[in-house]
């Protein structure tokens, strides 16, 4: 048997339950299989595929009605091969651990893409925070940590927000914290600015999404946002950033979307009203209060049948499958930079670089959020406050020198379009060299 087949029989064993962690895991191995000596790096492998600890446990809190609720609670810490456990915690229904498994092994190769000093992990509950008041969110937050912060630390693993964690629950969870364990700001990113917060880290993956992108589009088309129709699924952090940044550059968003359907206007959607809708957690209908004549479908992945230059799937995994891809080529996209963790199945991603469309994976083009969370490490360490201009600029570096890296591997497998290899390939060489040279 060949070695790759063996890993993933021995994977399969302990794992065959977990089918979005082994297909995480496999997409990896089929792709860097041809460009790695998988005989001679066989344990590495198995290593790095494996997360280093798991914490499970049930929370119980009470509703505002008295009712006692139970939830799950989880932490995956993956690797801590480059530095401190750090990645988002996930509040949402759909939470379990084979997804959390999955986007814990993705943030180690991310973390490690960026040349940071950061490890991976992820983590979160099957806790669903829309329509709860801040009393429930805060009485949650406390018993969520109760059982939490005995596995955090500043120099051990750091938290941030993911889906359905905004900065005031950070607040939240930080205060519970605190109350626990002492102060320690350097425990979380993503705080409130004046609980130790960095400015702009709620701006910053929305922000890098759209330099990296602005990056490629120079570097293989010569082009850049001016004039270019953009689809933006979700409406949240990293969505909603994003948005704001293509119009700053002269593009124009012309839809966007929620879990309950998407707007479409050909001339351009006005981004701080849907910012303001989903601020007051309203549904993206509402959207047509105020301009009646926007186009609505009750149905999300509607989005993708519209004609545009450049997509930037920000709302969650496996959004486009390989049917929405097909009608993105059909439609003359040109690039699809993914702002959201794994929103292309394999299949469609496949497809689009097939096609000759500059696709760039989540694992590089939506860095910029942990990258910001690193700096806000950083000023908290040296008690500091950096400006916005100052945080910016640093973003901007972090994500060109993202690029130059994948595009130079790229071009060094002579597969200049296949971005997504060479984003594995980066990563996985900067965490092999930290176990063979330390
Ligand atoms: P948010 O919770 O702020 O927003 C998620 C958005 O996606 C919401 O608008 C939500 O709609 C929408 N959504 C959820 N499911 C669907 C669906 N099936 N179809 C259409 N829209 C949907 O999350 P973030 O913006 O923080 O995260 C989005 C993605 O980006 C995730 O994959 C996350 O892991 C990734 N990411 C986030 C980072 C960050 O810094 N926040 C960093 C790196 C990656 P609704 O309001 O109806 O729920």
């Amino acid at each position: 048997m060949h070695n790759i087949d063996k890993i993933k029989k021995e994977f399969l064993k302990k794992y065959r339950s977990q089918k979005l962690y082994s297909k995480t895991v496999f997409n990896f191995l089929d792709l860097v299989n041809q460009y790695i000596d998988v005989d001679n790096d066989y344990h590495v492998i198995e290593q790095l595929i494996e997360a280093e600890n798991v914490v499970e446990f049930d929370v119980f809190w009470e509703n505002d009605k008295g009712k006692i609720v139970k939830n799950k609670g989880y932490r995956v810490q993956h690797s801590k091969l480059l530095g401190p456990y750090k990645g988002g915690l996930r509040f949402h229904p759909t939470v379990n651990l084979d997804i959390l498994r999955s986007l814990a092994f993705e943030q180690s190769l991310k973390n490690a893409i960026t040349g940071l000093p950061l490890g991976g992990a992820k983590g979160g509950s099957d806790f669903d925070p829309k329509h709860k008041s801040d009393d429930e969110l805060r009485r949650f937050c406390y018993k969520y940590m109760e059982s939490l912060a005995p596995y955090l630390g500043h120099d051990y693993d750091v938290p941030a927000g993911d889906i359905g964690v905004s900065n005031k629950l950070i607040g939240y969870m930080y205060d519970a914290y605190r109350k626990l364990k002492g102060d320690d700001p350097g425990v979380f990113t993503g705080k409130p600015i004046s609980e130790g917060g960095s400015i702009l880290r709620p701006e910053a993956t929305g922000y890098g999404l759209v330099y990296i992108a602005e990056s490629a589009l120079k570097h293989y088309k010569n082009t850049d946002f001016k004039r270019k129709k953009v689809l933006i699924s979700g409406s949240g952090n990293v969505a909603i950033h994003a948005a704001y940044k293509v119009c700053e550059l002269g593009g124009m968003v012309v839809a966007m979307s929620d879990s309950s359907g998407v707007i479409y206007n050909n001339q351009g959607l006005d981004v701080s009203y849907v910012d303001e809708i989903k601020t007051k957690d309203k549904r993206i209908h509402a959207y047509l209060d105020k301009y009646p004549q926007t186009f609505f479908s009750a149905d999300s992945k509607h989005i993708w049948n519209f004609k545009a230059d450049i997509a930037l799937p920000s709302a969650t995994q496996n959004e486009v499958q390989l049917v929405d891809a097909k009608k993105l080529v059909d439609h003359g996209i040109i690039g699809i930079f993914e702002g959201a963790n794994m929103p292309l199945t394999k299949e469609a991603s496949d497809y689009v670089i097939d096609q000759g469309v500059i696709f760039i994976p989540g694992k590089a083009a939506n860095a910029g959020g942990v990258s910001v969370s690193y700096f806000e490490m950083v000023q908290n360490k040296l008690k500091q406050q950096w400006t916005k201009e100052d945080v910016d600029k640093k973003l901007k570096d972090v994500m060109t020198n993202i690029f130059n890296n994948i595009y130079k591997e790229a071009e060094r497998i002579n597969q200049k379009m296949r971005l997504d290899i060479a984003s594995d390939l980066v990563g996985y060489k900067r965490l092999r060299d930290k176990i063979l040279k330390g």
